[in-house]
């Protein structure tokens, strides 16, 4: 498919890296079809990351998810799903390629800056997360 689904995570928005990386998308090639700025509930956050239940990290997940402002975005671009996680590098940041979002912004592998999907169908679910159909156009 063409599109992915982004968040700018509340470590990277409370930096003030929000700027920085959408002008990265941007001249990467993506184009924006729906943005918003938001906040996660706990149990937002929880339904979200409902895939991750079980992982030893979730408390700290979705305490994390929930603890500032995010932007959530639908983007376009050839390949979408693909290339979108190969901007953003790995999800340890101190194993991102250098030039990555994740090497540039993240500070560690739970405060990493971004998500992006992992695969088109949950890039479908994702943007139904957080977008009407009249917001995606
Ligand atoms: P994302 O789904 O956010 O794009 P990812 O696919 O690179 O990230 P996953 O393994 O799916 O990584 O983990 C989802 C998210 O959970 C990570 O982006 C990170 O915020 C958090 N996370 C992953 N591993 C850890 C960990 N060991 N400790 C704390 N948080 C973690």
């Amino acid at each position: 498919s063409n599109r992915t689904f982004t968040m700018i995570k509340p470590d990277a928005t409370g930096k003030g890296y929000t700027g920085a990386i959408l002008n990265d998308i941007i001249k990467a090639g993506f184009t924006i079809k729906a943005m918003k700025w938001t906040k996660l509930t706990i149990d937002q956050a929880a339904e979200f990351y409902a895939i991750h239940k079980e992982r030893p990290f979730f408390g700290e997940l979705i305490e994390f998810m929930s603890s500032g402002p995010i932007v959530a975005a639908i983007l376009e671009k050839n390949n979408a799903v693909n290339d979108f996680r190969k901007l953003i590098g790995a999800t340890d940041p101190a194993k991102a390629d250098e030039g990555t979002i994740r090497k540039k912004y993240a500070s560690s592998v739970g405060e990493n800056a971004v998500h992006g999907s992992d695969s088109d169908e949950n890039a479908l679910v994702e943007s139904d997360f957080f977008f009407s159909k009249l917001e995606r156009f």
